[in-house]
């Protein structure tokens, strides 16, 4: 599954968001106990509204979202790169996700201290980047030079990828991220997404705003904002004490709570939402009388690769898809209906799979 990691400075809110995401996760998903792999890895089911009504129109018995795991990943320190505190952890840690999430400390209180005794978020930000882009640096000024010399001596893998990696250790010289790399080829965009540059990671940033700031956010969350803009990244306002206030509320009190405070939804579902913007991702559905379930694939993937995500046997043996926009499926009552309509359609491995499919797979074991 997708990984985001939770990265930020010490005392900026990143464990109470953590907790309370995992918690209300767990207490809203149907099925899946809150599991704990390691105790800072939380999977957390997607909110979608979709599957209730899929469910309904499936006459399915249960519901399965699909997730999304969230790693807290606590101890970068300034000096990180250079094995400072739990730096290296920290770093590798980093490597294993597919994208950060970095929370940033927008709110004031005296009581809770700052690691450099004044907010600032866009400092703080430029803290941690500073650390990532350290640690890419040394790894790509060992890296660089041995592609090198393995191209010279007639290595075409090596040549390319000293080529591709060499522009990315220029930008990482001059202070920018890997991520602005450009690559002229899939075999370069290949090297570079095989490279596991922590600067190359899509990245959220996350506003933990003061509880009277979640529905407008306030003047740091709107740099970090105008920061996201500038770097193609993603933002979202989050406070991380509403989200804990939820993480013990009954479901069906949430509602009229967030309604109060001028908010439309909790915070997980918005950094979820913007989660998978982040990673591109999309949903598809599989519904029958036992279960309606929710899954996830990269946009774009074809429907043996999401027939992969259900069991490798799907994608090994792949037929075709039988394939029901998730409207008409909910509006013509179901499959049966659906099929009647003519909106059922079959579809070969060429298949480009969109948000919101219902599919049937048919394949040979
Ligand atoms: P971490 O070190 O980044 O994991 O930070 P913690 O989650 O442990 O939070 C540090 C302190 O800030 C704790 O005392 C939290 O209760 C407090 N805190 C976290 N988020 C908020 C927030 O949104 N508003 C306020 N006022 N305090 C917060």
């Amino acid at each position: 599954g997708f990984r985001c990691g939770i990265v930020g400075l010490p005392n900026v809110g990143k464990s109470t968001l953590f907790n309370a995401l995992t918690e209300t996760a767990a207490a809203q998903a149907a099925n899946y106990p809150f599991c704990t792999i390691e105790p800072n890895v939380g999977q957390v089911a997607v909110p979608d509204p979709r599957l209730d009504k899929l469910a309904e129109a499936a006459g399915s018995a249960k519901k399965i979202e699909t997730q999304l795991a969230f790693v807290d990943i606590a101890g970068l320190v300034r000096g990180a790169s250079k094995g400072e505190g739990l730096g290296n952890q920290f770093l590798g840690n980093i490597r294993e996700v597919d994208a950060i999430v970095h929370v940033l400390r927008c709110f004031e209180n005296d009581d809770i201290q700052h690691v450099d005794n004044h907010v600032d978020p866009i400092a703080d930000a430029e803290t941690v980047e500073t650390e990532l882009m350290l640690s890419d640096l040394e790894s790509l000024e060992k890296r660089v030079p041995n592609l090198q010399k393995k191209g010279q001596g007639g290595d075409k893998e090596a040549k390319a990828a000293a080529t591709v990696l060499g522009r990315a250790l220029d930008l990482l010289r001059d202070g920018k991220p890997a991520r602005l790399t450009e690559a002229n080829d899939p075999e370069e965009a290949r090297i570079l997404e095989q490279a596991q540059l922590l600067t190359a990671k899509p990245v959220l940033y996350v506003c933990n705003v003061n509880e009277d700031e979640a529905a407008n956010g306030n003047a740091y969350s709107a740099k970090v904002f105008e920061k996201a803009k500038a770097e193609g990244a993603e933002a979202v306002v989050v406070s991380a004490a509403i989200e804990a206030e939820i993480a013990t509320m009954e479901p069906d009190e949430r509602g009229e709570f967030l309604n109060e405070l001028g908010l439309e939804e909790t915070g997980l579902a918005r950094v979820i939402r913007a989660g998978y913007k982040l990673l591109n991702l999309l949903t598809f559905f599989t519904a029958g009388p036992k279960e309606a379930r929710a899954w996830t694939v990269e946009a774009g993937s074809k429907a043996p690769q999401a027939a992969g995500v259900i069991h490798t046997d799907f994608e090994r043996g792949f037929i075709r898809a039988e394939t029901i926009a998730f409207d008409d499926y909910v509006t013509l009552g179901g499959e049966a209906g659906a099929r009647d309509a003519g909106k059922l359609r079959a579809e070969g491995k060429e298949y480009v799979v969109q948000d919101g499919d219902v599919l049937l797979f048919r394949f040979n074991v």
